[in-house]
C-alpha cells in the first residue's frame, strides 16, 4: 500500500523509512489542524505495526484484513467518551493495564488515542507512567490538533508528525484524481479551505459553509484561545472585501450565538456574550467608509482583551 497523504514530504520519507524496516517508534504523536490526514495516517501506521506481511501494511495477511473489517483485537482505540470534552484518567488507568496484556494476534498492540490534547495533566501522568517504560509488545499513536496543551514530558517521548495542508497544485491534482467534482468547483473548495483537503471535501459535498462561515469559525476558535494572530489570519482574506466583511460579520455573530447556546453556563458564555453583543456596531461601520484592515483590527483587538487581556489569563488554559 502506498503512503495515504499528499505534500508532507518529510513525513513521507520518515515514515516509509521506519515502516519499510520494520522499526516504527513505539510512540508518535501526530500533531495537524483538522482535515490534514491525522486520522488516515494513524490508520496506516497501526495497519502497517500490526500487518505480517513482507511490505506492511500487505492488505492479504490475516491482521491486515481484520483491520480493514475494523475489528483487529489489537487496535484499540480512545477519545473522549460521549458528551464529554476530555479524555477521562480511568480510561488511561485501564489503557495502562491492558498495555501490560501480550497482543491477541499481531507482533503488537496498539493505542490510539484520539484527541490527545484533550487529556488534563492527570491522564498525562498517568499515560507518562507507561510512556516511560513501555512493554515491547505496545505502540502508542498520539492524534491531537496541537500539542501545545500537551506535557514536554510526554512529546519527548513520541517521534513528533506535524502534518501541514499541501500546496494548491498537489491538491487539485489529488481531489481531481480522487473526486468526480469539477475542476472549477475543487479549485474554489480547496482556496476556501485554504489547501485543506478534508475540509475541501466537506465543502465539495456541501457539508462545510462558505468562505465567510468557515473564517467564522476560524476567528471563534482562536478568539476562544485568545489567540490574536488566528484571529487576524481568518479575517485577512477579506480586507480587500466590503461584501464579505459584511458577511463574515454577519456568519460571526451566528457562530458565536450557536456557541454561547451551546456552552450555556460555561465561562465561555459571558465573554461570547460581550462580543456578540460588539458586533451590531461593526456592521455599522461596515456602511461607512472605514478601512477594513482597521475594522479587523478593532475588532480582533477589544475580541481579545475579553478574552483575556483584562485579567490576563485565556479562557483556555
Ligand atoms: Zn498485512
Amino acid at each position: 500500500m502506498i503512503f495515504p497523504l499528499i505534500g508532507n514530504e518529510k513525513i513521507r520519507l520518515s515514515v516509509e523509512n521506519f515502516v519499510f524496516q520494520k522499526r516504527i517508534p513505539h510512540a508518535i504523536l501526530i500533531e495537524g489542524d483538522y482535515g490534514t490526514g491525522k486520522h488516515t495516517l494513524a490508520n496506516f501506521l497501526a495497519n502497517s505495526a500490526v500487518c505480517a506481511g513482507q511490505n506492511p501494511p500487505c492488505g492479504i495477511c490475516n491482521n491486515c484484513k481484520l483491520f480493514t473489517a475494523n475489528s483487529h483485537p489489537d487496535i484499540t482505540v480512545i477519545s473522549p467518551l460521549e458528551g464529554k470534552k476530555n479524555i477521562a484518567v480511568k480510561q488511561i488507568r485501564d489503557l495502562r493495564q491492558e498495555a501490560y496484556i501480550k497482543p491477541h494476534q499481531a507482533g503488537k498492540r496498539v493505542f490510539i488515542i484520539d484527541c490527545a490534547d484533550t487529556m488534563n495533566s492527570e491522564s498525562q501522568n498517568a499515560l507518562l507512567k507507561v510512556l516511560e517504560e513501555p512493554p515491547r509488545t505496545v505502540m502508542f499513536i498520539l492524534i491531537a490538533e496541537s500539542k501545545a496543551a500537551m506535557l514536554d514530558t510526554i512529546i519527548s517521548r513520541c517521534v513528533v508528525l506535524g502534518l501541514t495542508a499541501p500546496e494548491f497544485l498537489k491538491g487539485v491534482e489529488y481531489l481531481s484524481r480522487n473526486t468526480q467534482y469539477e475542476p472549477d468547483l475543487i479549485e474554489e473548495a480547496l482556496k476556501s479551505s485554504q489547501n485543506n483537503i478534508g475540509k475541501a471535501v466537506e465543502i465539495l459535498k456541501g457539508e462545510l459553509g462558505t468562505e465567510t462561515e468557515i473564517a467564522a469559525n476560524e476567528f471563534l476558535n482562536a478568539m476562544l484561545k485568545n489567540d490574536s494572530l488566528g484571529m487576524l489570519t481568518a479575517v485577512s482574506k477579506f480586507e480587500k472585501n466590503r461584501i464579505a466583511a459584511d458577511k463574515f460579520i454577519k456568519d460571526l455573530k451566528y457562530s458565536v450565538v450557536q456557541r454561547i447556546k451551546k456552552d450555556t453556563g460555561s465561562y465561555f458564555a459571558k465573554p461570547l456574550t460581550e462580543v456578540y453583543n460588539l458586533l451590531p456596531e461593526y456592521e455599522q461601520k461596515l456602511i461607512t467608509n472605514i478601512n477594513l484592515n482597521l475594522l479587523f483590527c478593532s475588532l480582533t483587538c477589544k475580541a481579545s482583551q475579553i478574552f483575556g487581556g483584562k485579567n490576563d489569563r485565556s479562557y483556555i488554559g
